[in-house]
């Protein structure tokens, strides 16, 4: 592969940057052959060459961070900050801008537990398997919040605003104080870390004045270099339901049921629906079912449903705490979901000391990774992209939602996965458009059908949480009040914290002066 160099910039000012980074952080933590450039790359994307970097630079700590930082910021070379860069679907580790550097944070694995608080303080490059093994090997009785792909970093995942699936599921909101390296190589703590050696750093999330952490999420105004994550105590006991609906319509009482349920505070879990594709795409390929191209017809849906003993949704509902509390919590939930007639009901029961069977895991903080599997739904080179609104919680409204989206799956032949994963008062309707990269004609369709999507979501006033990077300069335009005055907000921010422009520049639609020619809208 070839080096795409930034606009701008020479052979010539990358060569010297690159040798000023290697000084800072040695030769071997700089990585610039063409195996490098495509390791860096976006494996999940429509088009991989999009994306590239010209290589990339590995800290093994904050002050190597502020290094890279300020050479970078002196010779105008644009560099894109990754955490263990496993953002599947919506860009990995590649940059928005084509011969950025990716600055590659997954060597920093530090992680010191506040066992009394149930907090911890890690680095950037600290797994969800990394925390998980430390809390297991030292015995702390503290549970993660792990997405489904649980490859990445627990930074990365709630500064990409992730989703887990316990009370602890926004893993952006249990975010409780960063440390940053701002554009200009400047290190500033948030929150009560603004104290030098204050002990409520962890514990209270504004300090004094403006409250800074959010600005960090899904931004270009810093790299993060540390943050304090709030973790869930070990319940007494987690008792629940796997729940499938029989009809597509039986989404709009289900989400009815459930949004009420978790704004009364019986529902305390984030839990996801999910459509009959979910087993299917993990457990087997499409051409196991058919070999005729476009949507999948009924008799291949109702037979896959038959396999797997699904409905047309199905959910799991979990209550986490005390028994005595679970158990008068699931009296009720069992009342509501039976007056909603479900297809079936499968309940669960874990109490402490119990194993947790591996399917379970996601429930109760055991990372995973099997769900990639859906990849591989098509066969070949597989990948997805993520699509997904936000809407209210009301059943009538995610059912028209859904039946729009649906019919753009059956003009463009594609086989929908989709899912309503719920917030406190909002729900992201996730879809993971899946991939046939050795499909010219499949791949063809790709983006149009998502550019279809995002724009009938914006006719009715839903944007997206989070994007992949070839879309990030459309969902921006789709938050356009006063004429995009968001946009004209983040980017004055973006110019005095970053005058060289040179932090990710393009990343969430925030182009900096020096590259506002590359919006792609
Ligand atoms: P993960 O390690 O969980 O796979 P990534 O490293 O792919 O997550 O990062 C997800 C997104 O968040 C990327 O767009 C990246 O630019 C941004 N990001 C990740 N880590 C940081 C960080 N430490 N500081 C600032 N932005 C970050």
């Amino acid at each position: 592969m070839d080096p795409v160099f930034p606009p701008g910039v020479t052979a010539g000012i990358l060569d010297r940057a690159l040798k000023a980074f290697a000084g800072a952080v040695g030769a071997d933590n700089v990585f610039t052959t063409p195996e490098d450039r495509d390791a860096y790359g976006d494996k999940f994307a429509i088009d991989d060459m999009r994306h590239q970097p010209y290589g990339a630079v590995a800290p093994s700590g904050v002050e190597e961070v502020r290094a890279i930082v300020r050479i970078a910021a002196e010779n105008h070379v644009p560099i894109w900050p990754i955490s263990r860069g496993k953002n599947l679907g919506y860009g990995a580790a590649a940059p928005e801008l084509s011969g950025s550097i990716v600055v590659d944070m997954s060597r920093m694995k530090k992680i010191e537990m506040d066992v009394e608080n149930g907090t911890v303080l890690i680095e950037p490059g600290v797994g969800f398997y990394d925390l998980y093994d430390y809390l297991q090997a030292r015995g702390i009785p503290y549970w993660l919040s792990v997405p489904g792909n649980s490859w990445g970093s627990v930074i990365g995942n709630a500064l990409d605003r992730g989703l887990g699936y316990t009370p602890y599921g926004e893993n952006t909101s249990k975010l409780c104080g960063l440390e940053v390296v701002l554009p200009d190589g400047d290190l500033v703590r948030t929150g009560m870390g603004a104290m030098t050696g204050s002990p409520t750093w962890n514990l209270y999330r504004y300090g004094f004045g403006p409250a800074w952490d959010q600005l960090f999420a899904q931004s270009n105004f810093g790299i993060v270099t540390k943050a304090n994550m709030w973790l869930m105590p070990e319940p007494e006991q987690v008792r629940g339901m796997d729940v499938e609906m029989d009809g597509m319509e039986d989404i709009a009482p289900l989400i009815d049921t459930l949004g009420a349920l978790r704004r009364e505070g019986v529902l305390q879990q984030s839990p996801t629906i999910g459509n009959w594709l979910r087993a299917a795409n993990i457990l087997t390929t499409r051409e196991q079912w058919t070999d005729k191209p476009g949507s999948l017809s009924d008799d291949v849906i109702a037979a896959i449903r038959k396999k797997f003993a699904l409905g047309w949704w199905g959910v799991s509902l979990r209550l986490y705490g005390r028994e005595t509390i679970t158990n008068a919590s699931y009296a009720i939930l069992e009342q509501a979901i039976g007056a909603i007639k479900p297809m079936s009901v499968k309940p669960s029961l874990w109490r402490r000391g119990d194993p947790i069977p591996p399917p379970q895991g996601g429930w109760m903080g055991v990372p995973m990774t099997f769900p990639m599997q859906n990849a591989n739904w098509y066969g070949g080179r597989g990948g997805h992209i993520g699509f997904s609104p936000i809407l209210p919680q009301s059943g009538r409204l995610a059912l028209e939602q859904f039946r729009r989206a649906h019919a753009r799956y059956q003009e463009f032949g594609m086989d929908p996965q989709t899912s309503f994963a719920f917030g406190e008062r909002h729900l992201i309707n996730v879809n993971a458009v899946l991939l046939n990269k050795d499909d010219p004609a499949f791949m063809k369709r790709v983006d149009p059908f998502l550019r279809a999507l995002i724009a009938d979501a914006r006719s009715h006033g839903y944007g997206e949480y989070r994007t992949h990077l070839d879309y990030m300069d459309t969902v921006a335009d789709t938050y356009d009040f006063n004429d995009h005055a968001l946009r004209r907000l983040n980017e004055r921010v973006k110019n005095a914290l970053d005058p060289a422009g040179i932090l990710a520049p393009g990343k969430s639609g925030i182009w900096p002066a020096a590259y506002a020619k590359e919006r792609r809208s």
